[in-house]
Parts: structure tokens; C-alpha cells; sequence
């Protein structure tokens, strides 16, 4: 089964020097995007991929990323929230059923409350990190319990361990959606392999943050550097990656972080694929 439509939009944004996303990127001022997608099922109807901020913006921000982000200060308009993105794009919040996880850091957590009747797709390694600390321990990792904590009933947990970059999960069992293993960020970091009737869209989240780490081989900066939980880990899924376009240069890579689909998505919700029939 195909998906339909695919919308890229933001919830936020960050004034911050390029250098600290793309090592040797220049001073030049870039708007760093807050990103979130949603997929349309023809069965399952509007999918989230991660719910940026709330009505309450980035107010949740954590203790050790939060603080740097805070000391930049992040852009936000009430408008820009989760639940009135979707509106715009004409569905009601009640409609979303089910929310894809990228990863539980607090910049794609925030909104989660307000879609408390949605189930959450969230890879049970992610899940075990994010709920088995402190909460101040957590923070310092970059979660925010607070975002999640009342929704356990809500999580479906995916096992991913047997699965690859080549091989993902089947999450709907027909086809249209993929969850796909890309850890190191954190340590469940997921990316999600979208079918449309044209194309194949694979949204890796923070597993990059420039589209260009992984297309034109640009090295991290500063700032996804000390976001990884490890490092290590972090620069072998992106050389997976990498590996990966090289043998499937067709497929339309996007990251929630990337400055020119944000920009791109500036003046609303940008639709990456919107099928006519
Ligand atoms: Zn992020």
C-alpha cells in the first residue's frame, strides 16, 4: 500500500552560527528547523512522524542540550505548534491515530502530550533509554520525562533488534511504512522509510542533521556531535547511510534538522508528495 500525501513542517527554529551543524560550515547565520512530518494511510489516515513542540513551545527544554538552546533562545509561534500544523493541513488532531518516533530527545517530544489518544510507534530500545534514568539524569541526556511519562499505556514498542538499514520493520504490515534501525543519536534512534506511489521518501531524523552529511559526505559539527549519545556509534550509522544513498541515490533523504527544508517550509507546511489521484 502507498501512502498518499507526505508534509514536511516546523515547529521551530534556532538562530545559530552553520559551523555548529556542519564542521568548517562558515559563521553565516542559519535558522535551524524544528521538524515533524505527516504521511496520510489511505486506511490508517494522517500518520505523525515526532511532535515537535506543544502549545507550550519549547518550554520543556532539557538541562544539557535545552541549556545551550536556551542560552540561542528558539523561535516559536502558538501557530507553529503541533496540533494547529495539522489542522492547517485539514485534519483534526483526533484524526491521528498513530505517531512514529524518530527518537524521545525533548525538540521531538514536546507535543506528544497533546495526542494522547494516538498510539506511539517508539523502538523499545529508545523507550528503555528514555524511561530508565532519572529524570534528572535524563535530562542531561536530552529527555524530558514530563513529555511522556503518563503515555506508557500509549507506546508500542518495536523490536528492531533483528533488523538493518537494508531491512527494516514492516510497521502497518503492508508495506507502506518501514522502521529502520539508526542508533548512535540516541540509543534507539529510528528512521522511517515512507512508500508513495512514486517515489521513496527515508526520513532519518537526527541520524544526520544536514541532508548533506550524508549525500555530500559534509563531516558533523559541534552541535550533533554533543548531542550523540555515542559518538562512535553515531559516526557508523551515518557512514551506513551514506553506503546506503550511494546504492539508492532515488530515494529522497530528509532529517529533522536540515536548514534548507526548513527554509523551504518557512511559510507553511511544504508538500513533499501530494498524490492528485
Ligand atoms: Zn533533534
Amino acid at each position: 500500500m502507498n501512502i498518499e500525501q507526505f508534509w514536511v513542517f516546523h515547529c521551530g527554529y534556532s538562530k545559530i552560527p552553520r559551523w555548529m551543524i556542519v564542521e568548517g560550515g562558515g559563521r553565516q547565520e542559519i535558522k535551524l528547523p524544528f521538524l515533524a512530518a505527516l504521511a496520510v494511510h489511505p486506511e490508517h489516515g494522517p500518520i505523525l512522524i515526532d511532535a515537535p513542540f506543544g502549545t507550550e513551545g519549547p518550554s520543556n527544554v532539557g538541562e544539557f542540550l535545552g541549556g545551550v538552546l536556551r542560552k540561542i533562545g528558539v523561535v516559536f509561534k502558538d501557530e507553529w505548534a503541533v496540533i494547529p500544523r495539522i489542522e492547517r493541513l485539514g485534519f483534526r488532531a483526533s484524526e491521528v491515530n498513530h505517531v512514529l518516533m524518530t527518537h524521545m530527545h525533548f525538540d521531538h517530544t514536546g507535543g506528544m502530550k497533546s495526542l494522547g489518544h494516538a498510539s506511539f510507534h517508539i523502538n523499545r530500545d529508545e523507550w528503555v533509554a528514555a524511561t530508565s534514568m532519572s529524570a534528572f539524569a535524563a535530562r542531561t541526556k536530552g529527555y524530558v520525562v514530563e513529555d511522556y511519562r503518563a503515555l506508557t499505556s500509549r507506546v508500542e514498542k518495536l523490536d528492531l533488534s533483528g533488523a538493518t538499514i537494508e531491512k527494516g520493520v514492516d510497521v502497518f504490515g503492508d508495506g507502506s511504512i518501514e522502521a529502520v534501525p539508526l542508533p548512535g543519536h540516541s540509543a534507539g534512534h529510528t528512521g522511517w522509510r515512507i512508500r508513495l506511489a512514486d517515489r521513496e521518501i527515508f526520513y532519518v531524523g537526527d541520524a544526520a542533521f544536514s541532508v548533506g552529511h550524508i549525500t555530500q559526505n559534509q563531516e558533523l559539527g559541534i552541535f550533533p556531535k554533543i548531542a550523540a549519545d555515542s559518538k562512535k556509534i553515531a559516526g557508523q550509522t551515518l557512514e551506513k547511510l551514506r553506503w546506503w544513498h550511494r546504492d539508492h541515490p532515488d530515494v529522497e533523504i530528509l532529517t529533522s534538522h536540515d536548514v534548507d527544508l526548513g527554509q523551504a517550509c518557512m511559510n507553511g507546511p511544504l508538500g513533499v508528495h501530494v498524490d492528485a489521484g
